[in-house]
């Protein structure tokens, strides 16, 4: 007897804990729904200037749009510097206000969180829909409920450039490259960061110079780019 209480227990927290991290409904994209070599390179945790600007003449020099994941205290902090990525073209996405491990908050901070930086991306004139990246990912339970509620997309990705534990451009490339061309991953979402949650002064040469590579590479092998925002209207489901 007792060992059957003990296989249900089991059972209902392996239900319980699977639930939580990996809620069955709501919307999440990893990847873009087509078949043609089309690929979103996304930037997180920016704005952070003068890396951002940098990383911003490196996307014009190239002629390629692309999505960063803005985090709402620094849009407070660099409002020129977001101003100048609307104007040439990118789209902007929440990443919430300061960048907690949203899974594990309650929903209502969730919410504040999301609402927060919605509001100040909304006051760059920014008027279509917004998308939304929880920090490190974390789309557990509350930050699913809370998206589910007001029916909103988590943008997940399927390439990690594992920029944040290295700033070597090699390093960042052959990782990207590796993921994207082994595969002939079309649809890919790449995850780069311009910024860095925990160091509002980081250095992301690396990125910027990988970010050279990565375009030259995929775009020698037939890759297009596009924002998020492209994505809704011709690749999603
Ligand atoms: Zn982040």
């Amino acid at each position: 007897m007792s060992l059957i209480i003990t296989i249900a227990i089991g059972l209902g927290t392996t239900a319980l804990l699977w639930l939580f991290f990996r809620p069955p409904f709501g919307k999440n994209i990893v990847r873009l729904n087509t078949h043609q070599r089309i690929v979103a390179l996304t930037y997180d945790d920016g704005p952070n200037p003068p890396y951002t600007e940098r990383l911003l003449d490196v996307l014009a020099k190239h002629n390629v749009k692309a999505t960063f994941f803005m985090i709402g205290k620094r849009i407070e902090r660099h409002p020129e510097t977001v101003n100048r990525v609307i104007a040439e073209g990118h789209q902007i996405g929440n990443h919430t206000y300061s960048h907690p491990l949203l899974g594990f908050l309650p929903p209502f901070c969730v919410q504040r969180q999301i609402e927060r930086t919605d509001d100040l991306i909304r006051q760059h004139g920014i008027v279509e829909e917004i998308v939304f990246r929880a920090p490190m990912l974390t789309r557990f339970l509350p930050v699913a409920y809370v998206l589910a509620k007001d029916n909103r997309t988590h943008i997940s990705c399927d390439v990690w450039s594992w920029d944040w534990t290295t700033q070597n451009p090699h390093r960042i490339t052959e990782t990207v490259l590796k993921k994207t061309l082994s595969s002939t991953r079309a649809g890919s979402i790449i995850v780069l960061h311009d910024g860095k949650a925990e160091n509002k002064n980081a250095n992301r040469s690396g990125t910027i110079e990988a970010t050279d590579r990565i375009i030259t590479a995929l775009k020698r092998d037939g890759y297009q780019f596009v924002r998020l925002s492209d994505v809704n209207k011709r690749y999603s489901n």
